[in-house]
């Protein structure tokens, strides 16, 4: 038994195919799902009676519990309470081009950074395809956009994440175009190689943070086993692959990695790479002592950047009142709910 949201369309093709069925059911079956929003088999009225059981036997429908709804002028967070107890957040965040949702990808997180709120709880475990796509589906609000930058390393989680963006992208079921969807990671190379085999048009973003390994290794665990430069090449196979522009995220942490010598080294290491950086103010967190950097610091490592001809811009903040902001999803409700 699986959860039906958990299939793609051809995976769902291949069973009934196997199985007898014509391939044309699969098309019904995600138009039920995904354009009526069905919540069982019964509903659908113009599948047999064969293959209602069918599905019955091989199939469930499940659902997220919601606990709890925050909502401020520009964002939506909801948290979700999943079938083993376990609780995740999803964003969504009301952007001049649409409605773009952000969503996590795993319980906790081994990553380890030492920026990252989100981390202080190891990694209980990979979400499931279905616990993705329902965070989608319960929102019950038409997303155009969809952020991987929630709760969890994407890209340790691999498989699900690409079966998530398989069901996105397939214009029977969310319909959402690869270039509205962003993965972020901290850069496990071995994954990022293989990306572009399952989708060569989804924006990559890379939390870099730092223009240096004796930095980057400090921050993010993750640069001992992938340093800069391995990285980096990495990246320019994959530019040169999918012909598409990569982002560098830069939190800017006070008296860290926010310096004139830091934007330099910056410059020096993507410059020529078709790629911009993505300047974000670090979202202070009750646990962890680093602080944002001031706005004059942050003003003159983005004019650093541009007159090293890089493409630079400075992130808007979204959700600091209702908690919902970068690295910090999760823990500040346990807290005030303990
Ligand atoms: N694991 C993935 C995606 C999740 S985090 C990744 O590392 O990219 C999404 C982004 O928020 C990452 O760039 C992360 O480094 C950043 N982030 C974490 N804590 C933050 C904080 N307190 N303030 C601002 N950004 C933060």
């Amino acid at each position: 038994m699986q959860s039906i949201y958990s299939i793609t369309y051809q995976k769902l093709v291949d069973i009934l195919e196997k199985n007898s069925f014509k391939k044309f059911r699969a098309d019904q079956i995600f138009e039920w799902l995904y354009q009526k929003k069905v919540n069982s088999f019964e509903e659908m009225t113009n599948i047999n009676n064969d293959l209602r059981t069918f599905l019955q036997n091989n199939f469930y429908f499940n659902s997220l519990k919601i606990v709890a709804l925050n909502e401020d002028v520009d964002v939506k967070k909801v948290l979700y309470e999943l079938s083993d107890s376990n609780r995740i957040e999803s964003v969504l965040m009301y952007q001049n081009y649409g409605k773009s949702l952000c969503v996590s990808s795993q319980v906790g997180c081994n990553m380890g950074c030492t920026f990252c709120e989100s981390g202080r709880l190891k990694k209980i475990k990979n979400l499931s395809i279905d616990e993705m796509v329902l965070q989608l589906l319960q929102i019950e609000e038409k997303i155009t956009h969809v952020v991987l930058m929630g709760i969890g390393e994407p890209l340790d989680n691999f498989d699900n994440v690409m079966d998530f963006i398989n069901i996105l992208t397939d214009y029977r079921a969310f319909n959402i175009g690869s270039r509205h969807i962003t993965l972020s990671t901290c850069g496990i190379v071995d994954k990022i190689n293989q990306l572009h085999l399952y989708n060569n048009q989804i924006n990559l973003a890379i939390s870099l943070h730092a223009p240096n390994n004796e930095l980057r290794s400090k921050l993010m665990p993750i640069n001992k086993a992938y340093p800069l430069e391995v990285l980096m090449s990495s990246l320019k196979k994959y530019i040169k692959i999918t012909n598409r522009r990569v982002t560098f995220e830069y939190v800017m942490i006070k008296g860290v990695n926010d310096q004139i010598e830091h934007a330099k080294q910056l410059a020096i290491l993507i410059k020529g790479m078709n790629a911009y950086v993505n300047l974000i103010p670090y979202n202070e967190t009750s646990h962890i002592e680093f602080k944002k950097s001031e706005k004059t610091t942050i003003l003159q490592f983005y004019d650093i950047l541009k007159k090293n001809k890089i493409n630079v811009t400075v992130r808007k903040e979204f959700g600091t009142k209702v908690k919902a902001a970068c690295g910090q999803l999760r823990s500040n409700y346990e807290e005030s709910n303990d």
